[in-house]
């Protein structure tokens, strides 16, 4: 192997299946850690990698795995292991992506707050990958219905949020299961004392991945702070959300309280936005995410807490509408803007003690405010502040899903066939188990449902209405 890092998917020696499908999902280039991880475990060896989120890890792991998997058999091969039940979807759903060339991948999502007899459905009929959260994923194995002797490759995927959210035994056990000659990769942000424990413990030589913000240390978001007293701050938000259109936000508060109250304001001024509350049932969460990320909904509100599993990494801006108490929250919350290799842009919020705190954060990795402050004047309270900012999309939902057999082919079919829209005005289309959410041009969205009730979609009826 020469020293040069391959830029290319094509310098990898990934299959021409494999090249197919990223060129068709428009990944041009390898992300850094693309670059360095896919060669290294396409030659079998343990890797424990760290880089920021939106940096493409899942691809990472997912194209060396799916370039080894054994299609023929139905045993489990490959474990994937994630923090949360978002996060666990959302790399199950890159995997079927990237899979999308292999005819008759099974790919089983296992968490909790799920009800566990389709997954033992799903294990006894056999499947090649298994994504879920250590809890659930241990219960199965307690209860003797997943065997992970024949997996090759194991990944834990942000090992130390898994450890935050007081996995730590499970993984353990789960580690101690799975066979001794498998490939074992981490993925974390932080290496503290139990990851390293592990790493020791459970890999074989592993070569150390790590990627750098950027090569000349800076940070790649665009960080800036407001001077505005806490009464002036809804006014400054507007200000901000008005020069910047941002197609999508995430703006943090200390409080639920705040939450609420801003969420209301944002609503008294048609735009439009959800809240994210750390008592959402499951149901509204997934909802309410969903909307997120296929665009019906443009600012999020939201807690720490409640954003705790939030992975959505395509976000134009992040705004702390208060600043946290500690650095390392700030840093985490600003590094959801950005995707790959794009700028991100974060703007906080901040009244005279935020603004002394601030500067105590200067000297943390990776907070650079920048000094020139952002020229934002806050208006006065006269001013007109009419802000009309709805969503470019509306969601539908569909009364059917994957156990119906419905692909996200269908439904753009049906939509482009009988309903008459372009696919250009269809967006995300997210099938779920037993229903489908689709998004659709603002615009549009009052006729497709229409054609979509009176309709049929793979000669089927189903309901259709719009989520609110
Ligand atoms: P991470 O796990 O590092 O936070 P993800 O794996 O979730 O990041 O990837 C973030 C986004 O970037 C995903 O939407 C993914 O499809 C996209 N992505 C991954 N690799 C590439 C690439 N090489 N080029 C463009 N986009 C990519
Ligand atoms: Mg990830």
């Amino acid at each position: 192997m020469s020293d040069t890092k391959p830029e290319h998917f094509t310098e990898t020696g990934l299959s021409a299946d494999l090249q197919a499908v990223v060129g068709e999902l428009g990944f041009t280039k390898m992300t850094p850690v693309q670059a360095a991880s896919i060669p290294l475990l396409l030659q079998g060896k343990d890797l424990i990698g760290q880089s920021k989120t939106g940096s493409g890890k899942t691809a990472a792991f997912t194209l060396p795995l799916l370039q080894k998997i054994n299609l023929e058999s139905r045993r489990i091969q490959a474990l994937i292991l994630c923090p949360t039940r978002e996060l666990s979807e959302q790399v199950a759903r890159e995997i079927r992506k990237l899979g999308r060339k292999h005819g008759g991948l099974q790919v089983l999502l296992t968490t909790g707050g799920q009800p566990s007899k389709p997954q033992s459905l799903a294990l006894e009929k056999g499947v090649h990958i298994v994504v879920g959260t250590p809890g659930r994923v241990l219960d199965h194995i307690q209860r003797g219905r997943m065997d992970l002797s024949r997996i090759f490759m194991l990944v834990l995927d942000e090992a130390d949020r898994m450890l935050d959210m007081g996995f730590e035994e499970e993984m353990e056990v789960i580690m101690d299961e799975a066979p001794g000659t498998r490939q074992t990769v981490f993925f974390s942000a932080t290496f503290p004392p139990f990851i390293k424990n592990l790493s020791r413990k459970y890999q074989d030589n592993p070569v150390k991945v790590t990627i750098e913000e950027s090569a000349d240390g800076k940070t790649a978001i665009r960080q800036f702070a407001i001077d505005a007293d806490t009464e002036e701050k809804t006014a400054a938000l507007f200000r901000v959300l008005k020069i910047h259109r941002p197609k999508s936000a995430l703006v943090f508060c200390n409080h639920k309280a705040t939450v609420d109250a801003l969420n209301e304001a944002l609503a008294k001024h048609d735009i439009s936005s959800a809240v994210l509350h750390g008592d959402l049932e499951q149901r509204d969460r997934d909802r309410v995410m969903a909307m997120f990320r296929n665009g019906s909904v443009r600012i999020l509100v939201a807690t720490d807490v409640a954003a705790r599993g939030l992975d959505i990494t395509a976000l134009d801006l992040v705004v702390n509408f208060d600043l946290p108490h500690q650095p390392e929250i700030y840093v985490h919350r600003i590094g959801r803007t950005g995707r790959a290799g794009e700028a991100g842009l974060a703007v906080s919020l901040v009244n005279a003690s935020e603004r002394a705190r601030l500067n105590d954060f200067a000297s943390f990795p990776g907070v650079q405010v920048e000094s020139g402050r952002e020229e934002i004047p806050v208006p006065r309270a006269s001013e007109k502040m009419a802000l009309h900012a709805p969503a470019e999309m509306r969601t539908l939902v569909i009364s059917g899903g994957r156990k119906d057999k419905l692909r996200p082919g269908d439904i753009l079919g049906a939509l482009t066939g009988d309903a008459g829209l372009t696919a250009q005005s269809v967006g995300k289309i997210e099938v779920h188990d037993k229903f489908t959410y689709v998004a659709v041009a603002f615009e549009m969205a009052a006729g497709a449902l229409k054609s979509l009730q009176a309709g049929k979609i793979k000669g089927r009826r189903f309901a259709v209405k719009f989520v609110k």
